[in-house]
């Protein structure tokens, strides 16, 4: 049986998901792109639910094309290295200002990512 089928593309980058062995006895799923996982799972079906509906949960991030675009507009930051300076902030020419600094086009995707609107945390 083929699981990967199943899978959806990544919520955070769009990119194609896999399944992956976590350790000896668990598996989880995780994006090839940006490396984004779900918890270990002692099965892998169990983590594909979880990833699913994380996928479904999600907006999909902007393109930077699209942030390109956006220039003057209020875009929601995503910090992926330290989620805590997530927040809104303004579109200029190659950054995001927002309340707690700049965030540079150069690390898009991988420091960060800007969405329409605020990304729901599942659960509340
Ligand atoms: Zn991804």
């Amino acid at each position: 049986m083929n699981e990967t089928a199943k899978l959806k593309s990544c919520p955070f980058c769009g990119g194609e998901a896999k399944i992956d062995q976590w350790d000896r006895d668990r598996k989880c799923v995780c994006c090839t792109q940006c490396h984004i996982y779900t918890q270990p799972y002692s099965e892998a079906e169990i983590a594909v639910e979880h990833w699913n509906r994380r996928a479904t949960e999600n907006p999909q991030p902007l393109a930077l094309s699209e942030l390109h675009e956006m220039e003057g507009e209020p875009v929601y930051v995503k910090c992926l290295t330290v989620p805590e300076l997530s927040c809104w902030g303004h579109r200029d020419e190659s950054s995001v200002t927002g309340h707690q600094g700049n965030f540079f086009d150069d690390d898009y995707g991988t420091v960060w990512q800007a969405y329409r609107t605020k990304p729901e945390r599942s659960g509340k």
